[in-house]
């Protein structure tokens, strides 16, 4: 491959090489045909879509010596110069690093110094981020522009060019290219390039582009110089996994291995929000979400699980903090604050954590499923009412049937031992043996559990009670919740101590002290494990179960429900 960049290689160089924007190239080739060009025109859209591209193509097409059908020769001395950058009718201006009136006066002043019978065109790219003074002398000239002179303004971000500006060009808008679209592209670009490139590859370079051609030719060309190898792209989901399961590890984890490889915290957190973004879209408005075919399934299914109430909560907690970000010295410590923040829903009481954790578990409920892949809030056998204040933490251990919910019927064959079914570690040993094991475990805790333990693990479950063996499970309460999340962080040590001391794949159902371990298997229930708190959880927080097991199936809610529950706090008036 030569050593000029693909970017540049495959920039497209006529308006029938500009990939996704139909509708914007064909009105300009139509003016350029008719002769009926603008004076000023605003290009809005996306980074990396064709906007400077698109405005120097025009540049090109106004001053070739042989146009053809509204397009340039591109082999003209005028074309070329365009290209090379030489040619004196183009001038091109960046708002962003250079947006003072002095900058504006010097192009004014050129502007009007017409060469005859040619179009100057002036590109002043990011035009949001000019001053307010370089702006008004802007728009002095584009209220009497000089005759053969084309202005063509680009930015990302249209809403902050003031409506003087905006009322007074015509605007077009660039889109991100659909990945249809964007696939074949660069399958054709790949190709033509000589570059190998395997399907997950070729995935990555997609997903890494977002849409952007810009962009994606980039994420290519780093494929490309890696020997053709899939890029290595911060797991996102891994985040939104960490909220759903409420697991501050799982997300720090990314933190660290992002920042290890180069990452830096605000472009990071964007690319969280952004990903949230399309979660959201694709629960509201699938149509919108921009992501290959497969992966748009795959952020489907995770949006489901995480719901679009804690999507929102995400997204506006973690854009506040990029704001914050600007002016912190230390920005990735904002990041984990409000990951942390974010992965503990016990920790915030507001409305609208409560509202998340509530359509969770109406969701679990409604679909039936077991607590084999979702935590489910404890449970209050005596009155089978869900203490959503509290939760079920660390082994899986406390399991929500459907014989609990209200349905004491229910008693299903198979559904005896939830515990064992869920660990598939366990599925091999025998449920008696297990109990035998917990029991032996509590016995020698003191004596060889807490002693295979390292220092830190042994002083934290030091300050912790064993409340007793449970079918098969040890419970542990600490005395508090932040020590209750410090157990948690340990548990998987604990627990390969238990493996090593009894020989067998002992679990640990850790609580807050005061929450007493319930032995459900008299009343029929199976070996169901519930927590009940001994401090009664805030009247409001408590939903009567009964209620959610008739609440209507997920796919019959309403759009305006859907959005209702999106945004926390909002209230259904009139459907
Ligand atoms: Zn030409």
């Amino acid at each position: 491959m030569a050593t000029q960049s693909l970017y540049r290689r495959y920039r497209p160089r006529r308006f029938g090489e500009v990939k996704g924007q139909e509708h914007v190239v064909r009105s300009l080739r139509n003016a350029v045909i008719n002769s009926r060009e603008g004076q000023a025109y605003l290009f809005s859209g996306p980074r990396g879509t064709g906007k400077t591209t698109s405005a120097r193509i025009l540049a090109k097409v106004l001053n070739c010596a042989n146009p053809q059908d509204g397009e340039p020769c591109c082999e003209c001395e005028s074309c070329l110069a365009v290209e090379r950058g030489t040619s004196y009718d183009v001038h091109e201006l960046d708002a962003a690093s250079n947006n003072g009136v002095d900058a504006m006066r010097d192009l004014i002043e050129k502007a009007s110094l017409g060469t005859p019978g040619r179009h100057k065109v002036y590109i002043l790219d990011e035009v949001h981020m000019l001053s307010k003074a370089a702006e008004t002398a802007l728009l002095k000239t584009l209220e009497e522009p000089p005759p053969h002179v084309v202005f063509v303004l680009a930015t990302t971000d249209p809403q902050k060019v003031s409506e003087t500006i905006r009322s007074r060009t015509q605007h077009l808008q660039f889109h991100l290219l659909p990945m249809d679209v964007m696939e074949s592209h660069i399958r054709w670009l790949a190709a033509d390039a000589g570059i190998e490139l395997a399907d997950d590859a070729l995935q990555s370079v997609l997903l890494q582009g977002g849409g952007s051609a810009r962009d994606t030719v980039s994420a290519l060309e780093l494929v490309a110089s890696g020997g053709g190898d899939a890029l290595d792209i911060t797991p996102l989901d891994e985040f939104l996994e960490a909220f759903i399961e409420s697991d501050p590890g799982r997300a720090l984890t990314v933190v660290a291995d992002a920042m290890q490889q180069g990452r830096d915290a605000r472009s990071l957190t964007d690319d969280i929000v952004r990903h949230l973004r399309d979660c959201f879209l694709s629960l509201m408005a699938p149509e919108l979400v921009q992501l290959p075919v497969q992966r748009a399934a795959e952020v489907a299914a995770l949006a489901h699980r995480l719901g679009a109430a804690a999507a929102v909560r995400a997204m506006e907690r973690l854009g506040e903090m990029l704001v914050e970000m600007r002016h912190a010295p230390d920005p990735r410590l904002l990041l984990e604050v409000a990951l942390v923040q974010l992965t503990h829903p016990a920790a915030s009481n507001d409305f609208s954590s409560l509202l998340d954790r509530m359509s969770r578990l109406e969701q679990q409920v409604a679909s039936g499923k077991s607590a084999a892949t979702a935590r489910p809030a404890p449970v209050d056998p005596a009155t089978g009412r869900a203490a959503l204040g509290g939760r079920a933490r660390g082994s899986g251990g406390a399991t929500l049937s459907s014989a609990q919910a209200g349905h004491p019927s229910a008693d299903a064959p198979g559904s005896g031992d939830t515990l064992t079914a869920e660990t598939g570690a366990r599925a091999d040993v025998s449920a008696d043996g297990l109990a035998a094991a917990a029991e032996r475990a509590v016995e020698v805790w003191g004596s060889q559990v807490m002693t295979a333990l390292k220092s830190l693990p042994r002083a934290i479950y030091a300050a912790a009670k064993v409340l007793g063996a449970r079918n098969g499970v040890v419970a542990v309460a600490a005395p508090n919740e932040p020590h209750r999340v410090k157990c948690q962080q340990h548990q998987a040590d604990v627990e390969a101590a238990l493996l090593k001391v009894v020989g067998a794949p002992v679990k640990l159902l850790l609580s807050v002290d005061g929450a007493v371990a319930h032995d459900d298997s008299d009343s029929g229930g199976g070996n169901v494990v519930a927590l009940k708190l001994a401090s009664a959880p805030p009247p409001d927080e408590d939903v009567d179960l009964d209620g959610l097991v008739d609440a209507p199936p997920e796919a019959v809610v309403t759009p305006v429900e859907r959005l209702a529950q999106a945004f926390p706090g909002s209230q259904i008036i009139d459907e």
